[in-house]
């Protein structure tokens, strides 16, 4: 059954010239001419016929957010591979690279102030956050300063959403205890800031309501919580504007009331993760690799359109362009997604970890990992330019819309927020692609707004067609990327 559904498919998917080029045994390995063929395949399939967005609304509309450990993430791997085998990839599969002790899956939730007046309000939870139990309301109260003042209203705090302001950056980034001294009182140490929050979190609060800086409310969370150890009080993100309010009614002396209906539940762990591969062997040395990817997981206030759904889409099409288009690359083209980006790396840092003989054998890796603005560019090292030069050449002036430029730097250095770091560290060419636009990536990652329609579809398929001729021209080398100037 398996190998009739998957010719079928295949034949559908890639017309008929991937098949004939098979049935005629056209010579592996590329003349020139041919291989300038192939990159005028990819760029007509690319321009012509370009699915970037398919993948990108399956992934964020079909299955949503994508939290490692999450059930939506695990749904999202299972779909990638399967998608890789319907276009014809081999060995696709889900690598598993480690666990997490607590699963954490987010259900719907809403929040309305009830008392003196109606209003919805918008806010966040943070991953591996309490929940309600059902709809729960609440007087609003602001947060005492100092120990003395919460024991003198420990009472009024049973049941009741407390305010705490947010958070100040004091000068080199140290968190100063929150402000509020207009009347010239002395501030609270941060040792007794800390104390009363402590303390505050063992009383019975409905729960702690903390402003947002602006108008993104941003995801974060620790995955490393215990079973045991579950925490109980919902941690809410409310919009600065709505918090403003709210202090500002209590301060007027009226009585706030709140309800809270949050959704979040915990999964017992092990949590197994994987990052998701899928190749196009090379025909002359099938043991080298050139690497396309992206993470697949995303932080679940939103859909993770820009961060990182719109790597993933690029990916996926960049390999659908690479095999309708029947290209047979001399070095093995290996896509990967990969998970626990949002939590430090760690599918990536595993990967390299666990494969540390096969990683050396990495011409390139390339990630797509920077939101949805073109790919604009590369970065390398001086001994790198001229294999770049080569293998983007066809799309430098491609569209005057979208350039695309190389630059150097003397040192090619770990560091930077993705998943290319960890095989730099590792002495592996790494880039994370130069991208430029309209969008504005600070106000859509890891926010409310990070969903389908943040995505610019003309970008996206333009970036992946330029990842597709990276990839074959890195592959078709005749050598591996040169390692001088990496710092590891
Ligand atoms: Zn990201």
């Amino acid at each position: 059954m398996k190998s009739i559904c998957f010719a079928l498919g295949l034949s559908l998917l890639l017309g008929n010239s991937f098949l004939r080029a098979q049935e005629t045994n056209e010579p592996a390995t590329p003349s020139p001419a041919a291989a300038d063929t192939e990159i005028q395949k990819i760029i007509q399939i690319g321009t012509t016929d370009n699915q970037v967005q398919v993948h990108l609304d399956y992934l964020t509309n079909r299955i949503g957010a994508r939290l490692t450990g999450s059930e939506g993430m695990q749904a999202a791997c299972e779909w990638a591979r399967g998608r890789f085998e319907e276009m014809g990839l081999s060995n696709c599969r889900l690598e598993k690279w480690g666990e997490f002790p607590v699963g954490f899956e987010r259900g719907p939730s809403s929040g309305v102030m009830l008392e003196p007046k109606p209003m919805k309000l918008e806010f966040g939870t943070n991953a591996w956050t309490a929940g309600t139990r059902g709809r729960v309301p609440g007087m609003a109260v602001m947060a005492p300063k100092t120990m003395k003042e919460l024991e003198s209203m420990r009472e009024s705090l049973d049941g009741a959403y407390v305010l705490t302001p947010p958070r100040r950056r004091g000068r080199r980034g140290r968190r100063e205890p929150p402000a509020g001294n207009e009347d010239g009182a002395k501030l609270p140490s941060i040792e007794e800031t800390r104390q009363v929050r402590e303390e505050l979190m063992k009383c019975k609060i409905a729960g702690i309501v903390q402003s947002t800086s602006d108008e993104r409310i941003l995801t974060g969370g620790r995955y490393d919580i215990s079973m045991d150890d579950l925490p109980t009080i919902p941690v809410i993100n409310l919009l600065k504007t709505q918090w403003d309010e709210i202090r500002d009614l209590i301060e007027e002396g009226e009585k706030v009331e709140l309800a809270f209906d949050i959704r979040n539940h915990f999964r017992r762990g092990p949590i197994p993760l994987s990052n998701v591969i899928a190749e196009i062997p090379g025909s002359e040395f099938p043991n080298e690799y050139v690497v396309v990817g992206g993470h697949i997981d995303s932080w679940d206030g939103a859909t993770g359109a820009t961060d990182n759904a719109s790597g993933c889409a690029t990916t996926l099409e960049a390999a659908r362009i690479l095999m309708a288009a029947g290209i047979q690359p001399k070095r093995t083209i290996r896509f990967m997604l990969w998970s626990g980006e949002e939590q430090g790396l760690l599918g990536s840092k595993a990967w390299v970890q666990q494969n540390p003989k096969q990683a050396q054998n990495i011409s390139a890796v390339f990630v797509h990992d920077g939101g949805t603005n073109y790919v604009s560019g590369i970065t390398c090292t001086a001994a790198m330019q001229p294999d770049f030069e080569q293998i983007f050449a066809d799309v430098m002036q491609l569209d005057e819309r979208t350039p695309f430029a190389i630059s150097t730097i003397d040192t090619m250095r770990p560091r930077g927020g993705s998943d290319h770091v960890p095989f730099i560290a590792a002495g592996i060419p790494g880039f994370f692609w130069n991208q430029s636009g309209r969008a504005t990536y600070r106000t859509t990652h890891h926010t409310q707004y990070d969903t389908f329609e943040t995505v610019v579809p003309e970008y996206q398929k333009h970036s992946a067609l330029v990842i597709a001729v990276g990839a074959l021209g890195t592959a078709n080398l005749d050598h591996l990327l040169p390692r001088d100037g990496i710092q590891n």
